[in-house]
């Protein structure tokens, strides 16, 4: 039973991939804000070169942890052929390279959590083992029915976004950030990637709800991304994924 109904202020991340300096930079930027509780949407594994590093410091600092496609992978609890060839390749070598340690840690996370008044979820709300996207309007809206609480927080596109629906149920996106929740609407919030970041912005993205003042903001931290290339770079990992953190796509 999981009991956060005091906590105000969550940092909420997602999509670490294994991408240490990543994640070391975002949580050194979470220390400066007063956060109470840091929740993580999964894919904390795969892609990146440090995955048994990244497993250790979420599993000591996020309170609450939910499991994305690329941690089931790499362990046997979903099948590599759903993934592109350098997705799979990065799942081989990570199964290669995770600890029992890990393994252990990653084949017990779940797929869906309702909060505080709000849901978190890797992919999304609508059958979440299906991993499927939300990129477009028509996909939030078919995801609105599928959750009860008024805002549901997502990862897995690494690209950050909020949808919103009015009370007449129209659907908009908002590029307001920060966002004000507004009690007359429902939301649907990608909090973006921390360590492979795809929408132009190297930069890693982590983003903070404070259900006191009913604020969103989504934030970016810049990191070693040469370090990471270079990490990556010494592995049998594709190049592809040293070059795409540069370009952050
Ligand atoms: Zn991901």
């Amino acid at each position: 039973m999981i009991n956060l109904i005091i906590r105000l202020k969550y940092a909420i991340i997602s999509d670490i991939h294994g991408n240490l300096e990543a994640l070391e930079s975002v949580i050194a930027e979470i220390e400066k804000k007063g956060v109470d509780t840091i929740l993580c949407l999964g894919d904390v594994v795969g892609y990146g070169p440090n995955p048994n590093e990244c497993v250790d410091i979420i599993r000591k600092r996020a309170e609450v942890i939910l499991a994305g496609n690329h941690d089931y992978a790499p362990i046997g609890k979903l099948d590599v052929s759903y993934f592109n060839p350098w997705a799979r390749s990065a799942i081989e070598w990570t199964a290669d390279h995770l600890t029992q340690s890990s393994v252990d840690f990653l084949i017990e996370l779940p797929l869906k959590i309702d909060l505080d008044g709000f849901t978190i979820v890797h992919a999304t709300p609508q059958n979440p083992e299906e991993w499927n996207y939300i990129n477009t309007i028509g996909d939030a809206a078919l995801n609105f029915p599928e959750f009860n609480s008024q805002i549901c927080f997502i990862g897995h596109s690494h690209v950050p976004m909020a949808i919103y629906v009015t009370e007449n149920n129209e659907h908009r996106v908002s590029k307001k950030n920060p966002l004000k929740i507004k009690k007359s609407r429902r939301y649907i919030i990608n909090v973006g990637s921390v360590g492979q970041p795809r929408d132009l912005n190297p930069k890693a993205s982590f983003s903070i709800y404070d259900n006191k003042t009913n604020v969103y903001e989504n934030f970016r931290v810049g990191y070693a991304v040469a370090e990471t290339q270079r990490k990556i770079r010494e592995t049998q990992l594709p190049e592809f994924l040293a070059e795409r953190l540069a370009a952050g796509q």
